[in-house]
């Protein structure tokens, strides 16, 4: 039971991590051509960027596939993946985006933070100069009134 939470934990954690990285150092970098459609005003309610998202989600898929025989740290892992997937759902697409229009924007606490820092994120349509790179993990300025 303690393997299990613990694997889940690593891997929502790897996602972030990762995530951050892979935004600024790839996306932002020799990725930016598909990246960039999230970056862009577009009338379609997907963009090329949603490849992304599939790609992690796989992932998770996969795992979870390898390690349901014996539930072992694959298919934990791959739970925590998808985990932050849905949870990255909610807040990026849902809540920020609001490409369902189903919450309002927040307006305090600790959402209205991680809002502010991804509006931030947005105010470059460009592949330079882009701040907060991550869906968690921001500088701490945006939490702050
Ligand atoms: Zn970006
Ligand atoms: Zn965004």
């Amino acid at each position: 039971m303690i393997e299990a939470i613990g694997y889940s934990i690593l891997g929502f954690v790897l996602m972030e991590l990762s995530g951050w990285a892979i935004h600024k150092y790839l996306m932002h970098g020799p990725l930016w051509s598909i990246h960039k459609t999230h970056h862009e005003h577009s009338d379609s309610f997907f963009e090329l960027n949603d490849l992304f998202s599939l790609l992690f989600g796989s992932i998770a898929i996969l795992l979870i596939f390898l390690g349901v025989g014996d539930l072992d740290y694959r298919f934990w892992i791959g739970i925590g993946i998808s985990m932050y997937g849905m949870l990255y759902f909610f807040l990026h697409d849902v809540l920020i985006h609001r490409r369902m229009k189903w919450l309002d924007r927040p307006r305090k606490g600790f959402l209205k933070g991680i809002f502010s820092a991804h509006q931030a994120h947005h105010q470059s349509r460009k592949r330079e100069g882009a701040v907060s790179f991550g869906l968690f993990l921001v500088p701490r300025k945006y939490f702050k009134n």
